[in-house]
């Protein structure tokens, strides 16, 4: 039986027994059908081909035919040919009133053999340029598969594990397929930007990549017979977010929270920044949240070490709530989800690895409103207990059966999420009224880079390493999905 197969597969990769929690995860997951392998080595179809818009509107371009080619016009009729390395020169007139060459034509470009040049690049497939008295549009089209051997690598490192490439491939490709259209108004599916996915072409292309685009010809990833939204991000820093908390709109049922510890040796797994209450106060001015003193700084988060919601300010102008969301973008943090550590204990718990015991006094026991958590960097060898210095005195806490998840010191009153080996609350003084000292500097630890929805770069190049095959890897970050074979 194939699935009995693939669960076999699988396990090798858990070597440790902690990780057994997650094992029985990704064994309930790992069932990625494909619906027409049968049909695939039969298939005769030509792929389908992708217009690819470049860049914007050009006043511009040259294209040269490397291999020499010809010109056509839109009723396929050829109108002028080129030699080897012949270049067609294109401007719009310096001066007003002078004949734009072709205006109101689209003009082709073919060459002999499949590729030309378009300014500096080279490029599969023939050029559309549409024409017109402002400038030239300009269309790539290309076969989905060549489109990806010039997408892929740039997406991901082409050094990347095979496997990992290949998970790569068919989410570019799911997303290419999906996109058709996309550009609609423009005549075109894609354009060559991040806006849709980077595509250099022929420059781009690499020997690592063309065998991930060649083995996973034509399959694409589905759910409910559409193909799926491939999100993916650089790391998630241990845990990926529902589509839904993140973005809002409805909840995707491929797109759920997945635990991955496989992030954790890539960069942006855990990270800290500094940010003084002088920078806070001057980029917040711009977002019109003005204050001059700030007294203390808290988050709203759904648990902690999840993304902030908000960053709630206590100033002299009162309370201010600014989304977690700007303060990523003004202080270019890697993701939102991070907590605060303002008396230099939270830095010591996150980057301990063995049991710590912290001695020192903060200078203050007014406000210890301590929000102290720290996702384990590794589920089997997190440490083994917690000493957490608070300003109500020390306080203990032992790995709970199954390994760390989140530990977390909660001001009375809150609940704490999660099981009841979590330490019992801190008793937080009343810090409303107490407004005796500033905070000078927000101290941020955070875990990942990007969105963190869909699949984990960083923790699908681990995957890749360790072999799991690349329907693993996307079983892993998107479930109940199915793989689809485009007929071709
Ligand atoms: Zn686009
Ligand atoms: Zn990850």
């Amino acid at each position: 039986m194939q699935q009995s197969n693939r669960e076999k597969g699988i396990k090798p990769a858990f070597s440790r027994l902690m990780l057994m929690v997650i094992a029985f995860m990704v064994v309930s997951l790992l069932s990625i059908p494909c619906e027409a392998a049968s049909r695939r080595s039969k298939s005769s179809n030509s792929e389908p081909i992708l217009r690819v818009k470049m860049g914007g509107n050009h006043t511009a371009f040259k294209v040269t035919f490397p291999d020499g080619g010809w010109m056509q016009n839109k009723h396929g009729r050829k109108t002028r040919t080129f030699r080897k390395g012949e270049t067609l020169n294109w401007s719009l007139p310096g001066k007003r009133g002078r004949r734009v060459e072709y205006k109101g034509e689209s003009i082709y470009l073919f060459g002999n053999k499949d590729v030309v040049q378009l300014n500096k690049s080279l490029y599969r497939g023939h050029l559309q340029a549409d024409i017109t008295d402002k400038g030239a549009r300009i269309i790539n089209h290309v076969g989905i598969e060549n489109y990806l051997r010039g997408v892929v690598g740039s997406e991901i490192g082409s050094l990347s594990p095979s496997e990992s490439l290949r998970a790569q491939t068919v989410i570019a490709r799911t997303y290419a397929y999906a996109s058709r259209n996309k550009h609609g108004s423009e005549g075109a599916d894609v354009c060559d930007s991040t806006h849709c996915q980077v595509y250099k072409g022929v420059s781009a292309e690499r020997a690592t990549i063309d065998p991930a685009v060649q083995a996973t010809r034509g399959i694409i990833m589905i759910s409910d017979g559409e193909p799926i939204a491939t999100l993916y991000h650089a790391s998630c820093g241990g845990m990926t977010s529902d589509n839904d908390k993140v973005f809002g709109g409805a909840p995707r049922s491929y797109l759920r929270r997945v635990i991955c510890p496989f992030c954790r040796d890539g960069s942006n797994f855990r990270w800290t920044r500094s940010i003084s209450a002088d920078a806070l106060i001057k980029a917040l001015r711009g977002e019109k949240t003005v204050f001059s003193r700030l007294y203390d700084a808290e988050i709203e988060s759904p648990q902690p070490m999840d993304r902030v919601t908000n960053l709630i300010l206590h100033t002299n102008t009162g309370t201010h709530k600014v989304r977690g969301t700007t303060i990523r973008r003004l202080f270019n943090l890697p993701s939102t989800t991070f907590i605060l550590g303002n008396r230099g204990i939270a830095r010591e718990i996150i980057a301990a690895a063995s049991p710590v015991t912290i001695t020192e006094t903060p200078e203050s026991t007014q406000r210890h409103r301590i929000m102290i958590a720290a996702l384990a960097d590794d589920i089997a060898d997190g440490p083994a207990q917690l000493m957490i210095l608070t300003g109500s005195g020390l306080k203990r806490t032992l790995r709970p059966e199954g390994g760390w998840q989140t530990i977390g010191l909660y001001p009375a009153g809150d609940a704490a999420p999660g099981s009841e080996e979590l330490i019992p609350p801190a008793k937080v003084a009343a810090s409303s009224g107490n407004r005796a000292s500033s905070l000078e500097q927000l101290e941020i630890f955070g875990r990942g880079y990007g969105h963190q929805v869909g699949l984990c770069q960083a923790g699908a190049i681990e995957l890749g390493k360790r072999n799991w095959s690349y329907r693993q890897i996307l079983a892993f970050y998107y479930s109940n999905v199915a793989l689809r074979s485009l007929d071709y």
